[in-house]
């Protein structure tokens, strides 16, 4: 599975680095940044609760 971000929806309001931190960040510049592209089955519920949080709709999980 991997992370696809919409980034023209994404307003970096920072829900998803309060669902799962170690894979989202808000930096500086007050972007949103994806630390882990394919996160591993560990981080997976957490990722899976940040795309289902998202207010704006903008991420999805891909299977590939
Ligand atoms: S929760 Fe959604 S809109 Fe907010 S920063 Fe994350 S991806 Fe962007």
């Amino acid at each position: 599975m991997h992370i696809v971000v919409d980034y023209d929806r994404c307003d970096s309001y920072g829900t998803c680095v309060d669902n799962a931190p170690g894979v989202f960040e808000i930096r500086d510049d007050d972007l949103m940044y994806v630390l882990v592209e394919r996160p591993p089955a560990e981080q997976l519920a957490q990722v899976e609760t940040a795309v289902r949080s998202c207010p704006k709709l903008a991420l999805s999980l891909r299977e590939e």
